[in-house]
């Protein structure tokens, strides 16, 4: 037997099926019309920025990175919640266009911005985080053959990471960012030229679930804004902060106690050094957001014994859970949590694999997890589905097509 992960909060049972937003699973994919369907709750996503800002302080705005779940339904759910939204492609930027979303509120970061990307963004009124000196000079360029001003940030790559985050954004050498050393030069060129300078982006990491970790990078985002804007000589208008915020997925994972980031952060801004005191502070957050709101649920089309193991096959995969799957940065696969979403309240009576569809050994939902019996028809969920999921999944691999996806 290998345990799953912990089932996050807010999931209930209704006649003993797993419920989601109030409703029966098997009720929503008769809604979707078919399985597999990703399932997001409007309920868990509005808690989770209750959450955050009963414990973030007030002057620290909360922007939403669009890339942990892009679907237009969540993304408008979020507008009237969040602060900003991050971009990182024209894709994303059209979707905020088309959801009405002020330009204002958008900062576009990523690393190869295609031309046509700077000059939809420009044109737009949208922030380009700036991820070179070769980009920033194109930027400058394209907005004086546009006539219009481009309001320019520069993310930088700092000498430090996020100690323990799954993903590193920085430190060392990176497609990321601008080396610190050269950040304050760069500033003061978009500065004289014209430019409207909206300040600095350091992003160190994604995945973190040390407090003390995320502490530490963001006293070390604070120090190193403030000596950059020092070395500039100008006001800081914005400090996007980065995030980093990880969400448990496998057995062990402690969820985030974000009180004391909070308590640390208000200290922080309570002391902010003259360099920052008048900086729009932000913080950029997708997966911590977004990640446990979702539910992916398939059904299992055969059950077959093999060798003395049990499988569950289902016609869901990793074409849409790819990090469920353990095929999208883990070294050791370990088990999300998964459940038996048709018996979500019954007790675990079998020891099963859990597998997709796909013709391959790398398509697995669950190794050796303990559940309810289960059978053919029956449904399954994985969990921590809302972010990283449809988007992030190979869902043309094989043929089988994309999932369904609803928020209830
Ligand atoms: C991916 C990314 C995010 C979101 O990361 P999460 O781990 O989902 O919070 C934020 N900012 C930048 C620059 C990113 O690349």
């Amino acid at each position: 037997m290998k345990p799953v992960g912990a089932i996050p909060k807010g999931y209930d049972a209704i006649d003993g099926e797993l419920a989601i937003g109030g409703r029966k699973a098997s009720d929503l994919v008769a809604e979707a019309g078919r399985t597999p369907s990703f399932v997001y709750s409007r309920d868990l996503l509005s808690g989770r920025i209750a959450h955050l800002r009963n414990h973030i302080p007030d002057r620290i705005g909360i922007n939403y990175a669009i890339k942990a779940n892009p679907l237009a339904e969540v993304v408008e759910h979020l507008e009237p919640l969040v602060d900003g939204f991050d971009i990182a492609s024209a894709g994303e930027l059209r979707l905020t266009q088309s959801l009405g979303i002020d330009p204002a509120r958008v900062s576009f970061a990523g690393p190869g911005k295609r031309d046509e990307e700077l000059e939809a963004a420009i044109a737009a009124g949208a922030t380009l985080n700036c991820e070179s000196e070769g980009e920033a000079n194109r930027t400058l360029a394209i907005g004086q053959r546009l006539g219009k001003t481009p309001r320019m940030a520069l993310r930088v790559n700092p000498d430090f990471e996020l100690k323990g985050s799954g993903m590193k954004m920085g430190g060392g050498a990176k497609p990321f960012g601008i080396d610190a050393e050269h950040v304050p030069a760069l500033a003061r060129q978009i500065v004289e030229e014209g430019a409207e300078w909206r300040g600095l982006h350091i992003f160190t990491g994604s995945q973190a679930l040390s407090e003390e970790a995320i502490i530490d990078a963001q006293t070390n985002v604070l120090k190193l804004a403030a000596q950059i804007s020092d070395d500039i000589g100008e006001r800081l208008t914005k400090l996007n902060m980065g995030g980093g915020f990880g969400i448990p997925y496998f057995p062990g994972d402690e969820p985030l106690e974000l009180k004391v980031i909070g308590e640390a952060l208000a200290e922080q801004v309570a002391d902010l050094p003259d360099a920052l005191k008048d900086t729009e502070l932000c913080l950029e957050l997708g997966r911590y957001i977004a990640g446990e709101a979702g539910v992916y649920l398939c059904r299992v089309v055969d059950r077959k014994v093999s060798h003395g193991v049990t499988y569950l096959v289902t016609d869901g995969g990793l074409h849409h859970q790819l990090a469920a799957s353990g095929n999208f940065g883990t070294v050791v696969r370990r088990n999300y949590p998964v459940a038996i979403a048709s018996h979500f309240s019954a007790e675990p009576a079998e020891v099963v694999n859990i597998v997709g569809c796909l013709c391959t050994p790398l398509d697995r939902l669950a190794d050796k997890a303990h559940v309810p019996a289960a059978d053919v028809g029956d449904l399954v969920a994985v969990f921590c589905a809302g972010a990283y999921g449809a988007s992030a999944s190979p869902a043309a691999f094989l043929g089988h097509g994309p999932a369904a996806e609803m928020l209830v």
